[in-house]
């Protein structure tokens, strides 16, 4: 490991407050590795829906910090309470239904719509759906009060004029800071993403041809609509060009609903734009009514564009220092359900690298030893989901082939769930320690 004494200590500049850059802040503060957490906003917040982590991610969080889990675990239902079905699945588009609701699909199999014909199990253990705005105030309170800087919007960074590779971070508001290194939290939209790539086609998020109507009801409400058991499980319809997911958040209180459908080019500025309940129970026009009910009971009615990324060459770069963590690396759709859990999984192996080293020199080897086994995981991830999502929709190879679908799903998460990232540490410290 080098040694330069004339070399200043580590100073990180995170920019960007949500799950990334918190859970990163964490971590770094763990390690008592001096950084600053530059958010655009006045102050932390997310948005009123819920996200889902499993038993894999829920681990990592504990390897960084004992206290990321127990802030979890606050968010959740009682761990006996758990349920060990990760998802159950049925068929929610009458499009193809003969009069009695049934199927039959191209292979000649049959299924009723709205019965559930598969079930998902989880991996044991700890897992979940949290409202998100819950989960980050219980990360929020994890963070040192001297770390976070509001208000503070990057737009530019130079490389200082010393030659020491340390970036210059210009924000919105003339200000202006210089650390060791910058590592962009700041999501799909990610300026500091723009800046490493430049004009690297994957540098901007583009279109996947997916939207979404997002909301939450209570739970007692969705259990008259949809009943006790599809409503206290995560349950997902697929259909054509369609499919929905509800699940419980907010340890069972509130059930959070995400419905998917498909567009070929998304033209408008915004990525959030209004629409009416019409609207949206008519995108639904041919779904069993408890999923038009449903929607009906959403309380904002707005279209979500979901874009993602296209997969960037690098996650980093030298000239100056800058690294990349979570969506600004790996935007993906959210099919799989294990975007955030891949900013936990970035954040696990970057701050174990972090806390091995103490000279700006060496910032570079980590973050490329970081780049060497992240960047295939999470964008195969980006990959991945989008295939999910067009086979819950009919549109992958399988169509509406229930045993051909249940095939597939029966594997599909293995790769996420049963992997041990403590391997891929050891592979990336194996780089840095090698390398220094
Ligand atoms: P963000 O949450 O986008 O945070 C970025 C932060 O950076 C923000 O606070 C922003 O204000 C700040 N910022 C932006 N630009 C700047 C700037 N220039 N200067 C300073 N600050 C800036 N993942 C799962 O694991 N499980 C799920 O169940 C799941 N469900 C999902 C459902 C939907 C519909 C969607 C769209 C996504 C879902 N995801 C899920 C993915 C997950 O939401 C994201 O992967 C995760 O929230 C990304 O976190 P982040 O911190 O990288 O980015």
């Amino acid at each position: 490991m080098s040694t330069s004494s004339s070399s200043p200590q580590l100073d990180i500049a995170i920019v960007g407050g949500g799950i990334a850059g918190c859970v990163l802040s964490i971590a770094l503060s763990e390690y008592k590795i001096k950084h600053t957490l530059y958010e655009s906003a006045s102050r932390f917040g997310e948005i009123g829906a819920g996200v889902g982590f499993e038993n894999n991610f829920v681990r990592v969080m504990e390897l960084i910090s004992p206290s990321i889990k127990e802030a979890f675990l606050r968010c959740i239902e009682p761990v006996s309470d758990v349920n060990p079905t990760w998802i159950s699945v049925a068929v929610g588009d009458t499009k193809r239904a003969d009069e009695n609701g049934v199927i039959l699909d191209t292979s000649g199999g049959e299924s009723k719509v709205g019965d559930i014909f598969f079930t998902y199990p989880s991996r044991p253990g700890p897992r979940g759906g949290i409202h998100r705005a819950h989960f980050l105030d219980e990360l929020v309170k994890l963070i040192p009060d001297d770390v976070p800087s509001f208000g503070k919007r990057l737009v530019n960074i130079t490389s200082a004029e010393d030659g020491s590779d340390r970036p210059v971070l210009q924000f919105a508001d003339g200000s202006t800071a210089i650390h060791s290194a910058v590592i962009g939290c700041d999501g799909i939209k990610s300026r500091t993403r723009e800046i490493l790539l430049g004009i690297e086609e994957a540098a901007r998020p583009v279109f996947s041809g997916k939207y979404a109507y997002r909301g939450l009801i209570p739970m007692g409400r969705a259990i008259e609509i949809m009943g006790e058991e599809k409503a206290r499980k995560a349950t997902m319809y697929l259909g054509y060009h369609r499919h929905v997911l509800t699940f419980p958040i907010a340890k069972g209180s509130i059930l959070n609903v995400v419905a998917f459908s498909s567009k070929q080019n998304w033209t408008d500025e915004e990525w959030v734009v209004p629409t009416s309940r019409e609207a949206m129970v008519a995108d639904y026009e041919t779904w069993i009514p408890e999923i038009k009910g449903v929607l009906a009971e959403l309380q904002r009615q707005d279209i979500w564009a979901l874009f993602q990324h296209l997969p960037a060459s690098t996650y980093f770069g030298k000239q100056p220092r800058i690294c990349l963590v979570g969506d600004a690396a790996h935007a993906s759709t959210p099919f799989n359900g294990a975007g955030a859990g891949m900013c936990v999984e970035d954040c696990y192996i970057l701050s174990s690298l972090l806390s091995e080293v103490q000279h700006e020199p060496d910032l570079c080897k980590v973050f490329s030893s970081y780049d060497e086994v992240r960047r295939s995981r999470s964008q195969r991830l980006v990959q991945k989901s989008i295939e999910a999502g067009m086979l819950y929709e009919f549109e992958g190879p399988q169509g509406d082939d229930i045993d051909a679908l249940i095939s597939n799903m029966t594997t599909r998460m293995n790769w996420i769930w049963d992997f041990d990232l403590r391997l891929d540490l050891e592979r990336a410290q194996e780089l840095v320690r090698g390398s220094i």
